[in-house]
């Protein structure tokens, strides 16, 4: 696409999402640096938190990364083409029934998860009457995926559990690891133990971001972040060692002013109490801009924050802008909504929900811009 080009897009478009791909590989070395001397994998599941894993993978590849999370097979199809063979990409949710064909005709490797789970992929390894490589997951506490107690006692007593497969992980995962004090996380690494010290030949997996920022016994032989890749805070109420890595920034369609008992949005939910100029911007609820913001969240202009007011429309937002220069809220002008000032964390503070929720919903209307995609780029 030539200059021009971009140029015009981001003409037409009503917002421009900037993507710093230097920041992803800043994060992703902090944490290789954190879980030495684990492996330090990447979870770019849901597209990479909604940034592009077309764009995330390859740089983390670069980087030195060889070990790939995604959620469904579909995810893992659509990534294999962007990773070289010796790159490996694990589906959590393993095979769906039937599909075992497709993980080793697009080279994906399974998390295992449950003991019909385990009974496909064997079946698959003796149809092809070669080994296949495997993780298996352990329930230690979540009750979401992973083999329960009983079905561990069962592999345990049937020597044939895991003919034909290779398990290169044993692997659980936390649900509380954002909170360092949780008494969950120490419940579940005991667990964890127990269950590795009945299967002691297995290499190990369970930290996700948070888990990285525990001590290091969470840490074992590979260590799976995601959202701290992408920037999010890995624990609630510390300093962020993370690079930002979103800026949104949405266009101003018009401004106007508006007089003391004069409403604003759907169903009235501003009044003004004085006169003040309402700015329109071109992002709303259908780019994933939470409705859950209505008369909470802000706007960042030049380092000043302004309030918005009213509720989230599908393609707009209402600002209170009466303390900016008219010339900086002109029709085309450009205003902070994700920036370093006030980060994806802070956007869902206001939104009651997790940065996670607010990444992963950033829409498909964005103009688009990557940076850092060379290695050493900045
Ligand atoms: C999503 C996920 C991760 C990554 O979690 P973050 O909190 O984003 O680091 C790791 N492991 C599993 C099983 C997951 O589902």
């Amino acid at each position: 696409m030539s200059k021009m080009n971009n140029v015009t897009a981001q003409a037409r478009s009503g917002a421009t999402l900037t993507i710093d791909i230097g920041a992803v590989r800043a994060n992703y070395r902090l944490l290789r640096e954190r879980a030495h001397p684990a492996a330090c994998s990447a979870v770019v599941k849901s597209d990479a938190y909604g940034l592009g894993a077309a764009q995330v993978a390859p740089a983390l590849y670069q980087e030195g990364c060889r070990h790939f999370f995604v959620a469904h097979l579909e995810e893992g199809i659509s990534l294999r083409p962007h990773l070289a063979p010796d790159a490996s990409i694990f589906v959590l949710h393993g095979p769906p029934v039937g599909t075992e064909g497709e993980f080793t005709r697009h080279e994906l490797t399974p998390v295992l998860n449950s003991a019909p789970q385990v009974a496909g992929w064997r079946a698959h390894a003796a149809a092809l009457d070669r080994e296949l490589d495997a993780i298996v997951q352990v329930d230690t506490g979540m009750s979401r995926m992973g083999m329960s107690a009983q079905e561990i006692d069962g592999w345990l007593a049937d020597a044939h559990f895991l003919d034909g497969i290779k398990v290169l992980y044993l692997m659980s995962h936390l649900a509380c690891a954002d909170e360092r004090y949780h008494p969950a996380n120490a419940q579940q690494l005991a667990r964890f133990l127990e269950i590795r010290a009945r299967l002691p030949q297995y290499a190990c997996s369970l930290a996700n971001s948070s888990g990285v920022f525990l001590s290091p016994d969470y840490h074992f032989e590979l260590v799976r972040p995601g959202a701290a890749l992408y920037g999010i805070t890995p624990q609630a109420g510390e300093p962020n060692p993370l690079q930002s890595v979103v800026r949104l920034q949405g266009k101003v369609i018009q401004t106007r002013s508006i007089n003391a008992g004069d409403h604003v949005g759907y169903s009235c939910r501003y009044t003004a109490t004085g006169p003040c100029v309402v700015a329109t911007v071109s992002v709303g609820y259908a780019d994933g801009w939470l409705r859950s913001m209505s008369n909470q969240g802000v706007a960042v202009i030049d380092g000043v924050r302004v309030p918005q007011v009213g509720a989230i429309s599908m393609d707009s937002i209402t600002l209170d802008v009466s303390n900016i220069d008219a010339a900086r809220v002109a029709p085309g002008q450009l205003v902070d909504l994700i920036c370093p000032e006030h980060p994806v964390d802070a956007v869902a503070a206001m939104a009651h929900t997790i940065g996670y929720e607010v990444l992963t919903n950033l829409g498909g209307r964005y103009f688009r811009i990557y940076t850092g995609l060379a290695p050493g780029a900045t």
